[in-house]
């Protein structure tokens, strides 16, 4: 439960003042949820600044420079109402001070709340924007204006949030002040030491400094009452990640005894023989897997470097030993991708293997779920649907999680919700950095795929602006001709784009002029039933120029595919390019990457494209895109900072990483049940991140 000292911070949003249907829409939008249901006054405590005003600048009105915020104190002369019946001539107001006067201007102004805004005579207080204009200065529609007589003031530095449309700066201001109000006073949950060796303010504190920064320092991650929240932020985290996992350990294991029945037809009939990395890392895993704990362990291999089949062989190990194993993809083309893969590669065994997705539907979906219940099925694939509460497994031993960075780690957490601890084995493609992997996951075991399997030619990569667009045409149709099969990747167009930027439509009207029915279109849009055809088409060489946006980015496979045209590569990440260009050198051919940039390249983006060309090296190339995009990017997510959560960053507070994750095992240590009174406080922490999910754990939750 809850302490009730929460209660205030975790009623609906749109208990505070002011926020009604149309404005709740907005805050949703703002704070990245579904609807205002959703949203909780926490949610808004935060919803940190990113920036100031600062308008402690006062030089007087007549130094007050061309288009600067100023603060200006003066004395009311006189109102001027625009003519009557002339509503486009603005309500004017005169002030003066020492040094001169100011017109302040208002455009459809109400005469009679100006009058008692600003009444004659009155000394007032007004900031804004100054702007001169025939050697007079303005100021139209002020921020903020105060009577100094009646014991008003206006804030000198105001925070600025991050916004979304519609929603005005200082309706945001004002509803985020309320929130604030609501901020009880929190118990001490760190240790003494640490509070002092980091000058470390209270949180309660540190959540009201927040939203009122005094100058430029207090919005620098380095302040102390960001750090201090960034700190609890990681501390609730590396709790919970420890808690789920100690729960995970704990949970009587059925060791799984494989007997290799047929895992080692598998590996007979299978084309090639495991790379090195990949018999270890299957060795890991078997030996995990038969010892009483349950396994949590992350396996890293590049694009291309084979992790389903490392996959197939610990799902092979589970169903010999009598359970069933699932793997979740992030998208539906992938899933099936796999099943088709992994189908192939279990041909001979009889392996029962089922697609479960949002797209199984009705009847299909009921006898499915009634075989999974039963222990028909041995390997279900699918996405996130897998794991939906009318999901019931016979005897779930083994979940792989292909991609994982794109899930998060809640849904790790919503497999145990269900009393289902399975061993758990999570794919990346992305060569994430250890820093990372300890937020984003917690203490976990890595394997890691470092040699590319066997045969593979290496991709040249060669970089073109856009003008040579024809030239390159000319020579896919002699690639064409000799049955190359080619990827063409635009980027994303937003349709709000006002560019002169081609769509994957347009792109493809193009291509169809030079090569006709050869050329085929994939892109988010069209229905999944249609990507999976067009798909088919492409391996099977009906097509064999596939023009297509980024859907195909995670994990197609089309081994015989040798070219890839990407075009206005300059828009793309690196970590993005690399997936991509991944795409292709699968097969036994030498293959090629263009990469097409138009317009003249940011220094960024001329490293990114260097880059790309000179290396296909993952790890390399993730340290690379950490240096030059930081670590939003490198997970995939769009949002700078780090993703899940909302103050700590883990390039600014890296340092504070480590000790939380310290304090954490200590804290487990030696109170495992947190019952003491460290924690008993340090419940209060978990629920005011929302890492509450593991107090369920604890015996006495
Ligand atoms: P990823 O790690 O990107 O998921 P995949 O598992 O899709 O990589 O493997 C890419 C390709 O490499 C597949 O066509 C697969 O059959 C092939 N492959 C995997 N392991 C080996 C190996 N040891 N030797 C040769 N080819 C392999
Ligand atoms: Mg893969």
């Amino acid at each position: 439960m809850r302490p009730s000292l929460l209660d205030p911070l975790f009623a609906s949003l749109s208990s505070l003042p002011g926020i009604g249907a149309k404005t709740g829409e907005l805050y949703a939008r703002l704070l990245g949820r579904e609807s205002i249901e959703d949203c909780r006054v926490v949610d808004l405590v935060f919803h940190a600044p990113v920036s100031i005003i600062d308008r402690r600048k006062q030089p007087g009105i007549a130094f007050a420079p061309q288009g600067a915020i100023v603060t200006v104190t003066g004395r009311v002369d006189r109102h001027q109402p625009p003519p009557r019946g002339n509503a486009n001539v603005p309500y004017r107001v005169f002030l003066h001070d020492d040094t001169g006067e100011l017109a302040l201007v208002f455009f459809r102004a109400k005469g009679n709340w100006l009058e008692k805004a600003l009444p004659v005579g009155e000394t007032v207080m007004v900031s804004g924007k100054v702007d001169w204009f025939n050697g007079r200065p303005s100021m139209v529609h002020p921020d903020h204006m105060a009577r100094l007589n009646e014991g008003e003031s206006l804030p000198l530095v105001e925070p600025v949030y991050p916004m979304t449309a519609g929603l005005s700066a200082k309706v945001l201001r004002k509803t985020i002040e309320a929130a604030i109000a609501r901020v009880p006073d929190l118990p001490e949950w760190l240790d003494g030491s640490l509070l002092a060796q980091q000058g470390f303010p209270a949180t309660s504190d540190a959540l009201r400094q927040l939203h009122d920064p005094r100058d430029e320092n207090d919005i620098d991650p380095q302040a102390p009452m960001r750090r201090r929240l960034a700190y609890d932020e990681f501390l609730a985290g590396q709790l919970s990640l420890a808690l789920v996992r100690a729960r995970l350990r704990k949970a009587p294991g059925v060791p799984v005894r494989p007997t290799g029945r047929l895992s080692v037809r598998v590996i007979d009939t299978l084309p090639f023989s495991l790379t090195r990395s990949q018999s270890e890392a299957v060795a890991d895993i078997l030996a995990d897997m038969a010892g009483e704990d349950r396994m949590l362990r992350l396996l890293q291999g590049d694009v291309g470097s084979g992790k389903t089949v490392v996959a197939l062989m610990a799902m092979l190990a589970v169903v010999e030993s009598g359970g069933q194993a699932v793997l979740m993809a992030p998208t539906e083309i992938l899933a099936r991708q796999h099943r088709a893969t992994l189908a192939h590669m279990a041909r001979d065994i009889g392996l029962r293997i089922e697609v479960l997705t949002g797209r199984t539907k009705g009847r299909e979906r009921d006898d499915l779920l009634a075989r999974i219940a039963s222990g028909e099925v041995d390997i279900v694939i699918g996405t996130h649907a897998l794991f939906q509460d009318s999901v019931a497994y016979h005897d779930l031993q083994l979940a792989v999680v292909d991609e994982q960075h794109r899930f998060g780690v809640h849904q790790r957490l919503r497999l145990t919700d269900k009393g289902i601890s399975p061993h758990m084995l999570v794919m990346t493609a992305t060569p994430i950095p250890r820093t990372l992997v300890l937020a984003a996951f917690g203490d976990m075991d890595v394997s890691r795929l470092t040699e590319k399997p066997a045969g593979r030619k290496p991709i040249q990569t060669v970089i073109v602006p856009g003008e040579r667009v024809d030239e390159v045409i000319r020579r896919l149709r002699s690639a064409i001709a000799e049955g190359r099969k080619v990827y063409w990747i635009c980027p994303l167009v937003e349709e709000t784009e006002e560019s002169k930027l081609m769509s994957v439509e347009e792109r493809h009207a193009v291509l169809s002029q030079f090569f006709g029915s050869q050329v085929a279109l994939i892109h988010g849009r069209m229905s999944g039933p249609e990507k999976d055809e067009v798909m088919a088409g492409f391996k099977r060489g009906e097509s064999r120029l596939l023009v297509a946006t980024t859907v195909i980015e995670v994990g197609v496979d089309v081994p015989d595919a040798s070219i890839m045209v990407i075009e206005h590569a300059e828009r793309f990440g690196l970590a993005q390019l690399h997936q991509l260009r991944g795409r292709v050198g699968r097969g036994s051919e030498a293959s090629t990457c263009i990469l097409l940039y138009s317009g003249k390249l940011s220094e960024n983006a001329q490293a990114r494209l260097r880059i790309m060309r000179e290396t296909e090296d993952g790890f390399v190339i993730a340290e690379e895109d950490l240096r030059l995009r930081g670590e939003g990017e490198l997970l995939g997510t769009r949002q700078s900072g780090t993703p899940g959560f909302a103050i700590a960053s883990l390039e600014a507070h890296g340092d504070l990483l480590e000790i939380a994750r310290k304090d954490a095992h200590y804290l487990l240590e030696t109170d495992p049940e947190l019952e003491g009174p460290r924690g008993r406080s340090i419940r209060v922490l978990l629920y005011l991140f929302r890492r509450d999910e593991a107090i369920r754990f604890l015996k006495a939750g």
